[in-house]
């Protein structure tokens, strides 16, 4: 079968290659791959920043935004041939840690972790793939392609658990919320605080393409100028840069009591310009929070199906602005401004 690999760390290794049919070992259902997403991680792998391959293998599977549909189910009740599925992308560590003990596995305190796509785990961008049917999430079929949205759905559905269960340390009634970035973690962010039936804001650079209309469509309100500028006093943000000097200004400009939610890491590693006591200042006396949030476990998967599910599916289909097919991997990789959610296509639905 054919499959999308890479060997980590080697920038100019990706390739459209031959690879054997997946293990057994890998799991008891049998998948027929539709479509992948693409999202940064994926290309910081390609540009052979991050990654690891299997112990023992040169080679990584790409791919952690899953859609296929089921081939073999296997001895798995709950799954018949044909059901919509995506995979869950991590498995917990083997000590096992507390947090991955219970299931936490996106909280896992020791690192040892390991996730399908991106460390020692072979991912999904292959014709067929296996897994185990306790990491299987069903897809609702009227959701058809955009099922591909269900990982980073999964991860924002965990972010929005993180501010709720912060803010509620106390008194709380949120009725603002700023997302800065509106790329697919950023607009589906915005989605949830729809359906969590706030006030939502967006701030994001560009001021052309689908991404302002998108916003306005969800009800929300699109800003292109800055953090500071939006000037509402949000009780949350969800900050989906990754930008340092953005991040300082969530902390400023969220309300007290507020919380802002760190969803993205940046890559240039530049000194945010706030001094770290002005940190303490704004978060001790404002009463502020400061949360970062990464992956999502199980409750997270099925929250983000149901949401997912309940949402505009003419909506939710604008954010799928490019598919790629596995012939045309350099094209695939390769981000263009426009670009909110680029997919690999192996299948049609
Ligand atoms: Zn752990």
């Amino acid at each position: 079968m054919k499959a999308i690999t890479v060997e980590p760390l080697r920038p100019l290794s990706l390739r459209l290659s031959e690879e054997p049919e997946p293990a057994e070992q890998e799991g008891s259902v049998l998948v027929e791959a539709i479509a992948v997403g693409i999202c940064g991680t994926d290309i910081e792998i390609v540009e052979g920043e991050y990654g690891w391959a299997a112990p023992g293998k040169k080679r990584l599977v790409l791919g952690h935004e899953s859609l296929g549909r089921v081939l073999e189910p296997g001895p798995a009740r709950a799954l018949k041939a044909g059901d919509l599925v995506a995979g869950i992308v991590r498995r917990p560590d083997p000590v096992p840690c507390g947090n991955c003990a219970v299931g936490e596995w996106d909280m896992c305190r020791n690192g040892r972790y390991t996730e399908r796509g991106i460390k020692e785990l072979d991912g999904f961008m292959s014709e067929r793939w296996r897994i185990e049917p306790e990491y299987t999430v069903r897809v609702d079929p009227s959701l058809g392609i955009l099922g591909v949205l269900l990982e980073p759905m999964s991860v924002v559905t965990k972010a929005w658990e993180q501010v709720f269960s912060v803010g509620h340390r106390a008194f709380w009634e949120p009725r603002t919320v700023l997302v800065t970035g509106a790329g697919p973690v950023g607009l589906l962010a915005a989605l949830l605080g729809q359906q969590h039936g706030l006030d939502v804001h967006v701030l994001d650079r560009v001021e052309s393409g689908p991404k302002p209309k998108l916003v306005a469509d969800l009800g929300a309100t699109y800003h292109t100028s800055s953090v500071a500028k939006v000037a509402l006093l949000p009780d949350v943000i969800i900050e989906c840069t990754g930008v340092g000097e953005i991040i300082a200004a969530s902390i400023r400009a969220v309300a007290p009591g507020g919380v802002v939610c760190l969803t993205g890491v940046g890559r240039s590693g530049k000194v945010p310009n706030i001094p770290t006591a002005n940190v303490a200042a704004e978060v001790v006396l404002g009463n502020k929070v400061i949360v970062g949030s990464v992956n999502a476990n199980k409750r997270h998967w099925y929250k983000a199906e149901a949401a997912l599910t309940r949402a505009d599916k003419s909506w939710l289909s604008r954010l799928l602005t490019r598919r790629e097919h596995p012939n045309d991997i350099f094209g695939a990789f390769k981000l263009h401004r426009e670009d909110i959610k680029v997919v690999m296509q192996f299948a049609d639905v």
